[in-house]
């Protein structure tokens, strides 16, 4: 094992969540068990601090999801942060490395008339006064290349942007569902500013969003000197202990109590209650597959993309619906796989709260949401 940035051999494995399908390849409902699955784990370079994935699978499929509302939401409020910090202007030019799973910030851009610049072209054609990376950089094997083709991207006194869910979120919340086939880098600010500086830049600004419990905008640029409230966030992700193997334990912790929502299922079985859940997305494989969830526990996964429906949940004989099905099965209890969707599904199928059902979410274990009497008092 090399470091995926740094190069250096020195780390250890700081979650390891067994044989795991990969999240991605989502068979049809008919497929027979079991699919493919390899080891999935964390490794964290001592050297430069980034958690990493150990190994490569051969992650090929990509099923564009439904983008919640509060990403975009999220993205909007990005776009306006970086207009406000000056950084997006008429004429100005922009790149953006964007996620495979569709989103992207680059409208937006250009609708406020920036122009995008051909990574292709050469010189200085091709440099880009803000490069953008809009949950890009995770799906890069190589982090080191990666950034480095960011960096060379830009323009002299350029900017490079970055929305990411930082790894300290994903250790304050026990996320450790975040780790995934495919997704090979784990990003704390800290360890994003030593690799930056490797790179002639270093994290200017960063700013704290709620969206999935904690979500960083973040600046880089030659020179960068972060204001006390960057530093401020620098400093809460390190006492975390984001770089420190004693601080990630907590992640395996959490990962073991994933057997409490197996537990909760059946006592839902025993009480005659039928349990469903909602989002068939890259976080709910492994708590599916580690819960070792079957159809008789949970009868099914609502997911409003048709890319998805009529598949299954990888790992299991756990059947993806359409939303409408979904609320057809009048389950007792829907458990929210993505809690970024909670006010926005509950508006959508308000069918499941009106059969009496409750949505659930996990915060690591299960809690009933109290149903909103708002929604149909307006
Ligand atoms: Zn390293």
């Amino acid at each position: 094992m090399h470091c995926r940035a740094c190069r250096d051999e020195r780390g250890e494995i700081v979650l390891d969540l067994g044989e795991q399908p990969p999240w991605d390849r989502m068979p049809w409902a008919g497929t027979p068990l079991p699919d493919p699955a390899s080891p999935l784990r964390m490794w964290l370079c001592r050297a430069c601090g980034l958690a990493q994935l150990e190994t490569d699978a051969c992650a090929v499929e990509e099923l564009p999801g439904v983008e919640p509302r509060a990403v975009a939401e999220q993205s909007d409020r990005a776009v306006g942060r970086l207009a406000r910090e000056g950084l997006v202007r008429p004429g100005g030019t922009v790149a953006e490395f964007g996620s495979p799973h569709g989103e992207s910030w680059l409208s937006r851009l250009t609708g406020r008339g920036m122009r995008d610049v051909d990574p292709a072209a050469r010189g200085a054609a091709g440099r880009a006064d803000l490069v953008v990376d809009f949950y890009g950089l995770l799906h890069e094997p190589d982090q080191e290349s990666a950034l480095r083709r960011r960096v060379e991207l830009l323009a002299p006194g350029g900017t490079l942007a970055l929305q990411l869910l930082p790894l300290g979120t994903v250790l304050r919340d026990g996320q450790w569902y975040d780790l995934r086939h495919g997704h090979y880098a784990y990003w704390s600010l800290p360890a994003l500013d030593t690799a930056l500086r490797r790179h002639g830049l270093g994290v200017h600004r960063a700013w704290w969003y709620p969206l999935s419990g904690g979500t960083l905008l973040v600046t880089a640029r030659e020179g960068a000197e972060p204001d006390a409230d960057t530093r401020r966030l620098l400093a809460e992700e390190d006492e975390l202990g984001v770089t420190d193997p004693g601080g990630l334990a907590r992640l395996q912790a959490a990962a073991d109590g994933a057997h409490d929502l197996r537990t909760w299922l059946e006592a839902e079985r025993a009480a005659g209650r039928t349990v469903a859940g909602y989002g068939a997305a890259s976080r709910a494989v492994p708590l599916v597959c580690r819960a070792g969830m079957r159809a008789d526990l949970l009868a099914a996964v609502g997911d409003a993309s048709p890319a998805k429906q009529g598949r299954r949940m990888p790992g299991t004989d756990v059947p993806i619906v359409s939303p409408a099905e979904l609320v057809s099965l009048r389950p007792d209890r829907v458990v929210l796989f993505l809690p970024d969707l909670a006010s926005e599904v509950r508006a959508a199928l308000p069918e499941v709260e009106a059969d009496g059902g409750r949505w659930v979410t996990l915060d690591p274990c299960p809690r009933l949401l109290t149903p909103e009497h708002s929604m149909s008092t307006g």
